[in-house]
């Protein structure tokens, strides 16, 4: 088709144009019938400019929103009240002296150009419509400032002498934890490859292969419950170094997302603080202080231990649970005091709905109420537990959580793992309250020092808590027979705001040890050359040392543009159960297909 080709884009029509005749491509945004005039928001990547339509000259033109138009015109300047302050383009206008509807727009299922109204969208209907709600500017804006991550991230590895390797994404299972996606082989029916849950193997067997840096934006596919920051498939920057040590690995991410968070934060006028320094806190001070291994250090409120002080109070709950092995944990809601009974009781429920059998609070006022026992230095408390205990254990436990007048202590009476689990989240939940999650605020830090395998009650065995190519600590190898839950891992998380972003460890680079930490996890001798002989034979010809770390690209971007659904990062992403309503996948196959493959259903068990 001939139309006229822009000559100009929307976005950047300025003063300096004016005069100048133009041609302008792209979408009618906004039409406004002014009785006499027309006029048009035309809108393409770059932005919106302003066209005016006089009926006199051009006819009266049927422009529904979103056609897809080619226009012509002069750049003039607006009155000055008719300046728009808020475009860039806002101080001109374009005569239009020719127009060309290149394809009207049928009806469209959402206003488009209306973002206030955009938000109440059914998300459904907005990935049904991807193409459609990609043209928003909002959306575009993510897609470019993805682009440009990607962009920025393989530049500064590039840099740094790292090489770029696609490896298969039809391949064998490599475990991360979650179910595998599986192709049917058509060539011997019952065979099947595995999508990969990551690159680990590949990027392993490359070291092996001497490439020493190595990265690819490597998609992986895992098949496990779905979440607000989980999709089916999802994008990791993989990378991995070899003859290096934890430090060089912990070194190189640190400096890539310093320099390339910043570029991106001044490149798109994002509103976030500088990324700074990463913080370094081990795993156990982690669960010890935050009650989780992603720690929100944008505030303080850590969670503190006061199984001593209470263990021979008078509060049974808190006694008889440190007696049978228990602990009793708190953490402080600052200004809490002034919570109602309700408000406290849902607090309450919150903990229950993570595990925990209750919480118990305590009041501290420089008032009295009802119900209230006097300190004897103006300050009075409250709460079940406060007529139990003794005025000296009271005082341990204001001084455990630096409580001050006008604050709530809770706590949390159970084992271990279950006031990890409740006080966390409750952290997170006052953070909220009292707007301490402060979303200009980057705090990036490591986790270190993982244990290497979590006892899986379940299946009655030991599960890697990374991935059984970890390394154990040398030192701790000592462990492996007598107490495995001592061992720990040459592995390391990177958490900003309590999210978990990247995962790595120095990676096993022996067949011996490799062959033990599978014993360890239950992979028999048989099942380990069946499932990954590969590995273990590709160790025997002298594999370097290595280790490598991989940041997911879609929770980067969730970051730099404050969304807390993945989906809204990702161009075409998959609803809940893995399902596409826009392209209706996954789908049925022909019975030509399903022949050729040799698989038939299994009816449904009676
Ligand atoms: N393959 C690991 C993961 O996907 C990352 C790594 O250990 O490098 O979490």
């Amino acid at each position: 088709m001939n139309f006229p080709q822009r000559t100009s884009w929307c976005g950047e029509v300025r003063p300096s144009h004016v005069g100048q005749e133009i041609t302008l491509n792209g979408w009618a945004h906004r039409v406004r019938d002014l009785g006499g005039l027309l006029f048009v928001d035309l809108r393409d990547r770059t932005g919106l400019v302003q066209l005016m339509i006089d009926p006199e000259t051009l006819g009266k033109p049927d422009l529904r929103t979103e056609s897809s138009l080619s226009v012509t015109g002069r750049v003039e300047r607006r009155d000055p009240q008719n300046v728009n302050s808020k475009l860039p383009t806002g101080e001109v206008e374009v005569t239009v002296t020719g127009l060309t509807v290149l394809n009207e727009c049928a009806v469209l299922p959402f206003p488009v150009s209306d973002e206030d109204q955009m938000i109440k969208v059914n998300e459904e209907l907005r990935v049904k419509y991807r193409y459609l709600d990609i043209r928003r500017p909002s959306m575009y804006k993510k897609i470019a400032i993805r682009a440009a991550a990607v962009r920025k991230l393989r530049a500064y590895l590039d840099d740094r002498g790292f090489v770029e390797v696609e490896t298969p994404l039809f391949t064998k299972s490599t475990p991360e934890g979650a179910r595998d996606y599986l192709v049917p082989y058509r060539l011997e029916p019952g065979h099947f490859y595995a999508l990969p849950q990551s690159p680990q193997q590949y990027k392993q067997l490359l070291m092996v292969a001497g490439v020493e840096r190595y990265y690819q934006i490597a998609k992986c596919f895992r098949d496990e419950a779905q979440r607000a920051d989980r999709q089916p498939e999802f994008t990791q920057l993989d990378l991995e170094m070899s003859y290096v040590s934890q430090e060089d690995v912990l070194t190189l991410i640190e400096g890539l997302t310093l320099s390339v968070f910043n570029e991106l934060i001044q490149e798109f006028g994002l509103e976030k603080d500088p990324v700074e320094a990463f913080q370094r806190i081990t795993y156990d001070e982690s669960m010890r202080l935050y009650g989780n291994d992603k720690p929100d250090l944008r505030f303080g409120l850590e969670i503190f231990d006061v199984s001593d002080s209470v263990k021979d109070s008078g509060f049974g709950v808190f006694k008889s649970t440190v007696e049978s092995g228990g602990c009793v944990r708190g953490v402080r809601f600052p200004g809490g005091a002034k919570l109602s009974r309700k408000e406290v009781t849902e607090l309450e429920d919150f903990c229950k709905g993570f595990g925990a059998k209750g919480m118990a609070s305590l009041y501290v006022e420089d008032t009295e109420h009802e119900g209230s026992h006097p300190l004897g230095d103006g300050r009075f408390v409250r709460g079940a537990m406060s007529k139990f205990l003794s005025a000296e254990e009271i005082n341990a436990l204001i001084t455990a959580g630096d409580a001050v007048v006008g604050d709530l202590l809770c706590f949390v009476a159970d084992k271990w793992p279950v006031t990890c689990e409740a006080l966390s989240r409750l952290r997170l939940l006052i953070g909220d309250r009292c707007g301490l999650r402060d979303r200009r605020k980057f705090k990036f830090a490591f986790v270190l020092d993982f244990p290497l395998v979590e006892w899986n009650e379940d299946e009655q065995r030991w599960d890697p808590t990374h991935h059984p190519f970890t390394s154990p600590k040398v030192d701790d190898l000592v462990y492996l027979d007598t107490d495995p839950a001592r061992i720990r891992a040459d592995c390391y998380d990177v958490v900003c705001n309590g999210v978990e972003w990247a995962s790595g460890s120095i990676r096993i680079h022996r067949p011996d040890v490799q062959a033990r930490i599978f014993k360890l996890i239950g992979v028999t001798d048989e099942e380990q050359q069946s499932r990954f002989g590969h590995i273990l034979e590709a160790f025997t010809y002298g594999a370097p040392p290595h280790g490598g770390i991989a940041p997911g690209i879609d929770r980067m971007i969730m970051f730099l543009t404050d969304d807390e659904n993945i989906r809204e990062v990702i161009a075409f992403p998959k609803l809940g159960g893995g399902y596409d309503p826009m392209m209706d996948a996954p789908s049925d196959i022909s019975k030509q297909q399903w022949e050729e493959m040799g698989l038939q259903v299994r009816p449904p068990a009676k």
